[in-house]
């Protein structure tokens, strides 16, 4: 399978995520939002608690390959404790960079730097961007919500 061309560094990290994910879970109280990705298969059920405009909680529950679930785990890592505005700018750095279209993506994105692998897989572009479209939809539900 292709997923053996991408080097170790990145295998170990996408691994260790996938095995154990970071923020995984329910939050009580909050309503998840739900997301699949139908070319994969890969479901998510995330929950986003706000103080106001702030990413105070995060947590995602479902089924998703190992590129969804990593990917997941590494969002919920690069946004908890950020604005919506921020999020939704790393949301679209990350949709840019795991289609190729992004060179400074690093120092914002912590671990989920890593995905920028991904790009040479096209097929797998929806596994790691299911969980940055169902945070964007979680923030444009609070947004509606909260006006
Ligand atoms: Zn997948």
């Amino acid at each position: 399978m292709a997923l053996s061309r991408l080097d170790s560094l990145y295998m170990a990290v996408v691994s260790d995520h996938s095995k154990s994910p970071h923020h995984h879970g329910v939050i009580e109280g909050v309503e998840a939002l739900q997301l699949n990705n139908p070319t994969c298969g890969d479901v998510i059920a995330l929950s986003v608690k706000f103080d106001g405009d702030v990413i105070e909680d995060i947590a995602f529950a479902g089924n998703g390959c190992t590129i969804s679930t990593a990917s997941s785990s590494m969002m919920t890592d690069a946004v908890i404790g950020k604005t919506t505005a921020e999020a939704l700018e790393l949301a679209e750095i990350f949709s840019e960079m795991v289609q190729g279209n992004e060179d400074d993506a690093q120092e914002k994105l912590g671990e989920a730097e890593l995905m920028a692998g991904v790009s040479k897989f096209p097929q797998r572009v929806k596994c790691a961007t299911l969980a940055w479209n169902a945070l964007k939809k979680s923030i444009e539900r609070h947004e509606q919500l909260g006006q």
